[in-house]
């Protein structure tokens, strides 16, 4: 099925519907919006895109962001979707890789790409070029099967360069229909709010809003800014999204300093990072029970555990020392729907719940491959399972946790420590705003624990009484050995903590 099938649906069914919005103002209906979705499909193809042709997009969220992977998925191409914080020559990287024929981009990254990719033809959407493709009377859909190829997800690559997960209509539709199971039943009043990268999971789930014939706003400054999600929330209203924890932490900061109990939200789906404990507490506090969890990888869209409203719901009235509650809390809920789940030993077979290994998934949300790149498709991809990478336990009720991953896991005397358990014990602490924890290497220890700090803002605490903030929630040994305080944690293009940098520049007893 052509996955451009939804806003066809859609604009046939409820052609009036308000369909596109730039901010709080409405831009297109949903005939418009597929109108301006088949006149560029048309510009396409009079460009000589073929179906199976790569054609990317390089720019901040806009609505014509959304109305060019539809037009690309009109005429059988494949979107090949660039998180827009990338620096060019990772865009430029991803391009060459890709054999991409076509990129969409914006004034501020159009004169930087040409340069760096002579192979591909560069359409800046803020140039006459674009008005340019919007031309000539609809194509029909292309039709194309379940297991073609129409979303090339490059994943984030905090290990190295990126890779092409090769993701088809068979996989966008497993996530979807999982996602009315196991996430939330999103409906025709909704307003989907891209506030995350529409390269990413909020991309990903323009599928949804598409088939319920929903509200599909984009903020007017294209990124994630907590007051504007404010104020929209309070014009447009059932506000659902998806954000990262770091988005979550500074949405609540925000909506605690203008008095906002988060009226105007429906769901807010996050994931794509951890989320701790004290960080979800402190956002239900504020926000209640608006709260889903996801955890999904490139390789698998949005699409391995699910934890719901009412996971949260439970905890949220349970009593805080409950452990089963707490647990369950600090998990990413269970499996969704579309896929199995199972925590694989080294031999590759099912560990007994309780035990840590990898997180392993098999079903139709699993993509086909990497592309261009067997061997690593092969080592990914095996019995069946599509191995993770990330480490976890699951308990007798089905709820997988996360610890590290195997990389990120500290050997200390012998003893495997996991830098989550640290990190959740120093972020129950209120002075402390972010902490990752990273492993130092040590001639006695082989490595000891190290915690990278970023301080609340006119916060004070000094290491002893951390230290016996620690001592009082995990185990001795556990605890760090050294404190490094910083003015914030570098992070990647998506916002994830780059561990490999912080061990490169901290890893060492040496100042950096
Ligand atoms: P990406 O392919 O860029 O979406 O990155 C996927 C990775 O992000 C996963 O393999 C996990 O390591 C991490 N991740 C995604 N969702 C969660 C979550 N809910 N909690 C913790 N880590 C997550």
């Amino acid at each position: 099925m052509n996955p451009a099938r939804w806003l066809e649906r859609a604009a046939l069914l409820w052609p009036q519907r308000p369909a596109l919005f730039r901010g709080a103002e409405q831009v297109a209906d949903y005939a418009g919006f597929e109108a301006r979705a088949g006149s560029l499909a048309a510009g396409l193809k009079a460009a000589g895109i073929a179906p199976g042709d790569r054609v990317a997009l390089f720019l901040a969220n806009r609505t014509d962001y959304l109305v060019a992977m539809q037009a690309i998925w009109r005429i059988g191409a494949v979107a090949v979707p660039i998180n827009a914080k990338l620096h060019e020559k990772e865009a430029a990287f991803i391009l060459d890789h890709s054999g991409t024929r076509l990129a969409f981009t914006d004034a501020a990254h159009a004169g930087g790409l040409a340069a760096l990719a002579p192979a591909t033809r560069i359409v800046d959407m803020d140039g006459p070029g674009f008005d340019a493709l919007l031309s000539g009377p609809p194509p029909p859909l292309h039709p194309t099967k379940q297991d073609d190829l129409v979303w090339l997800f490059y994943t984030s690559g905090t290990t190295g360069r990126p890779k092409g997960a090769m993701l088809t209509p068979a996989n966008l539709q497993a996530m979807a229909m999982s996602y009315f199971a196991d996430v939330d039943a999103a409906e025709a009043a909704d307003a989907k709010v891209y506030a995350a990268p529409i390269s990413h999971g909020a991309g990903l789930y323009q599928f949804i809003y598409l088939i319920v014939g929903a509200r599909h706003v984009v903020p007017a400054s294209g990124a994630f800014d907590s007051d504007e999600i404010l104020d929209l929330a309070e014009t447009l209203d059932r506000l659902c999204f998806f954000a990262a924890p770091t988005m979550i932490r500074r949405l609540i900061g925000a909506a605690r300093a203008r008095g906002s109990r988060g009226d105007g939200i429906r769901t807010i789906v996050y994931g794509g990072g951890p989320m701790y404990l004290a960080d979800i507490r402190d956002a239900m506090d504020q926000f209640g029970t608006r709260f889903v969890q996801i955890y999904g990888q490139g390789e698998t869209p949005m699409t391995i555990t699910a934890l719901h409203r009412q996971a949260h719901a439970e905890a949220l009235v349970a009593d805080q020392g409950d452990p089963i509650q707490a647990h369950r809390l600090a998990s990413v809920g269970v499996a969704q729907a579309a896929c199995e789940v199972a925590v694989l030993g080294e031999d590759d077979q099912p560990l007994p719940h309780g035990e840590i290994g990898e997180v392993a998934v098999r079903g139709p949300s699993v993509m086909k491959g990497y592309w261009n790149d067997p061997a690593a498709t092969e080592a990914a991809i095996r019995g069946g399972w599509l191995h993770t990478g990330d480490m976890g336990a699951l308990d007798d009720a089905g709820f997988l946790t996360l610890h590290d991953r195997s990389k990120d896991v500290i050997i200390s005397g012998g003893t495997n420590i996991y830098p989550r358990e640290v990190e959740e014990a120093l972020l129950d602490h209120p002075a402390v705003a972010e902490v990752s924890v990273i492993g130092r290497p040590d001639p006695e220890w082989g490595e000891i624990v190290v915690a990278c700090l970023v301080r609340e803002p006119g916060a004070t605490v000094d290491e002893v009484t951390l230290d016996a903030h620690c001592t009082a929630r995990i185990a001795r040994f556990k605890r760090p050995k050294a404190y490094v305080w910083l003015p914030d944690l570098p992070k990647n293009a998506y916002g994830k903590v780059l561990k490999t940098e912080l061990r490169r520049l901290h890893a060492s007893d040496r100042p950096a």
